[in-house]
C-alpha cells in the first residue's frame, strides 16, 4: 500500500483525484482498492472490506451489480459516446420524473458539481438577482460560488474557503446556519437580491443531519414571497432516502432539484431539473447557456436506467427496514461499550457522531468527534470494515449488505471499544 501511495504521489496532484481520498482527516496511508463485489471492496493486496462508503452513496445495489454491469456492457458494445441526441436520455428522464414529478424538465451533466453550478446560473438568469444563500456544513460541489464560508458573524457576506476564488464573487454568497429558521426568515425578508437558496434537505456532508420540517417550510414560503428559487441538492438524498427523495418525505417541492450518484449507477453523472417555466430558460430554448460534450453519456444513462427501473416505494421500504434494524443494534452495541455516541440516520444513510446529543447543525458537532472518529475509523479498518475516511461524511447500506455482513460489522463495533486501544 505504501508503494502504491508513493507512486501515486509522484504522478497525481497530492496522490489523488479528490482530496478526501488522501486520508488527511483520519491520517495513515489510503487504501488502494482494486475490485468491488456486492458489499465488499478488495484492496491491491486482496484484503476484503465490507464497504459502507459505496462510492459515496452511488451504489444502491452494491459493487459490480449484475444488472448494471450487463447494461453497461450492452451499451459499450453499441458505442460509448455519440455526441448526439439519444433515446437513453429521454428514458432516464422519464424514470426520474416518475419519482420526482416536480422535475418537469431535466438536464443531465457529468457530475454533481456541474449540475449545481448550472442550476445557480439558471436561478440567476431567471430571477435577474445575484445572491446565493447556502448553509454552513452543506456541500454542493466545488464551483466558485459554493466554496464559500461564513464571513465574520453569520448572515454576512461570505468569504472564499479556497484560494483562487475572487472575493468579489464570494461576497455574492451568504452562509447561514442550517435548521435556524428564525435567522433564515429574517435574512430572506430583509433582502431583495436573492437568486436562490440552496441546501441539502437531508444533509450528508456534515454527517447525516436532517432538516427540520418547519425550517424547510419557512424557506419554501420566504423564497416564493421573494421571487427567489429554492434549490434542493439531492445528489445524496435523492433515490437514497426513499422514492422521490427528501422532498417527497417532507412534502415540499423545490423550484429546482439536483441529482447525481445513484441516477448514474456508479458512472459519472449529475442532473438538474424543475418546472418547465424555469428550465425553458436554458439554452437552446432560452438565454441561459449550459452544455457538455459527455452530458447524457449513453453508458451513464444505461447504467442509471438499469438501477432506476428496479426502484419503487416497496424497494425503499425493504432497504430502510433493514437499515433501521441495523442502526438499532449498532446503537445498542455502542451503548454497551459505554461510548458517548449517537447515530443520525435517514433511510439507508447514517453517521455515527461521537457526541452526547444528535447535532442539528454544523456547529453542534463537537470538535472531539473528529478525534474520536479518527481512532474509530482505523479500528474498523483493522476489522476489515471500510468507512468514508472523514467524520463529516455519511455511511451507506446497499441491498447487497446481507445479514452476514451486518453481523460482522456489529461484531467489529463490539469487539473491543472501538475508541479505546
Ligand atoms: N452536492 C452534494 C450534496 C454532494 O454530496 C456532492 C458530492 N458528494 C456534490 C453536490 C458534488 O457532486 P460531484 O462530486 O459529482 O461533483
Amino acid at each position: 500500500m505504501k508503494k502504491a501511495w508513493h507512486e501515486a504521489r509522484q504522478n497525481l496532484a497530492g496522490g489523488v483525484d479528490s482530496p478526501v481520498r488522501a486520508f488527511k482527516a483520519v491520517g495513515g496511508t489510503p487504501v488502494f482498492m482494486r475490485q468491488g463485489r456486492g458489499p465488499y471492496l478488495y484492496d491491491v493486496n486482496s484484503g476484503r472490506f465490507i464497504d459502507f462508503c459505496l462510492s459515496w452513496g452511488a451504489l444502491l445495489f452494491g459493487h459490480a451489480d449484475g444488472q448494471t454491469v450487463k447494461a453497461i456492457q450492452h451499451q459499450a458494445s453499441l458505442g460509448t459516446s455519440f455526441g448526439t441526441a439519444t433515446e437513453h436520455e429521454t428514458a432516464l428522464a422519464q424514470e426520474i420524473k416518475k419519482a420526482f414529478p416536480g422535475m418537469e424538465r431535466i438536464r443531465f451533466t457529468s457530475s454533481g458539481t456541474e449540475a449545481v453550478m448550472s442550476a445557480i446560473r439558471l436561478a440567476r438568469g431567471v430571477t435577474n438577482k445575484n445572491r446565493v444563500v447556502k448553509f454552513e456544513g452543506g456541500y454542493h460541489g466545488h464551483a466558485d460560488s459554493l466554496l464559500v464560508k461564513a464571513g465574520s458573524g453569520l448572515a454576512t457576506f461570505g468569504s472564499p474557503s479556497s484560494r483562487g476564488i475572487p472575493p468579489s464573487l464570494a461576497e455574492l454568497t451568504t452562509v447561514l446556519e442550517y435548521n435556524n429558521t428564525e435567522e433564515a426568515r429574517r435574512f430572506l425578508r430583509r433582502r431583495g437580491d436573492i437568486a436562490c437558496v440552496i441546501l441539502e434537505p437531508i444533509a450528508g456532508n456534515m454527517g447525516v443531519i436532517p432538516a427540520h420540517q418547519d425550517f424547510l417550510q419557512a424557506l419554501r414560503k420566504e423564497t416564493a414571497r421573494q421571487g427567489s428559487l429554492l434549490i434542493f441538492d439531492e445528489v445524496i438524498s435523492g433515490f437514497r432516502v426513499g422514492y422521490g427523495g427528501a422532498q417527497h418525505l417532507y412534502g415540499i417541492e423545490p423550484d429546482l432539484t439536483i441529482l447525481g450518484k445513484i441516477i448514474g449507477g456508479g458512472l459519472p453523472v449529475g442532473a438538474f431539473g424543475g418546472k418547465r417555466r424555469w428550465m425553458d430558460a436554458l439554452s437552446p430554448n432560452g438565454k441561459v447557456y449550459q452544455a457538455g460534450t459527455l452530458s447524457g453519456n449513453p453508458l451513464a444513462m444505461a447504467a442509471g436506467l438499469s438501477v432506476l427501473k428496479r426502484l419503487s416505494k416497496d424497494f425503499y421500504k425493504r432497504l430502510n427496514q433493514k437499515s433501521v434494524a441495523f442502526f438499532q443494534e449498532a446503537r445498542f452495541v455502542l451503548k454497551k461499550q459505554g461510548e458517548e455516541a449517537v447515530i443520525n440516520a435517514a433511510g439507508s444513510m447514517f453517521t455515527i457522531f461521537f457526541s452526547k446529543k444528535a447535532p442539528t447543525h454544523f456547529n453542534e458537532i463537537p470538535v472531539s468527534h473528529h478525534k474520536k472518529f479518527k481512532t474509530f475509523f482505523h479500528k474498523m479498518l483493522e476489522c476489515h470494515v471500510y468507512l468514508p475516511p472523514s467524520g463529516f461524511e455519511a455511511c451507506f447500506l446497499s441491498t447487497a449488505h446481507g445479514e452476514k455482513e451486518l453481523k460482522t460489522t456489529l461484531k467489529a463495533l463490539g469487539a473491543r471499544s472501538p475508541l479505546k486501544r
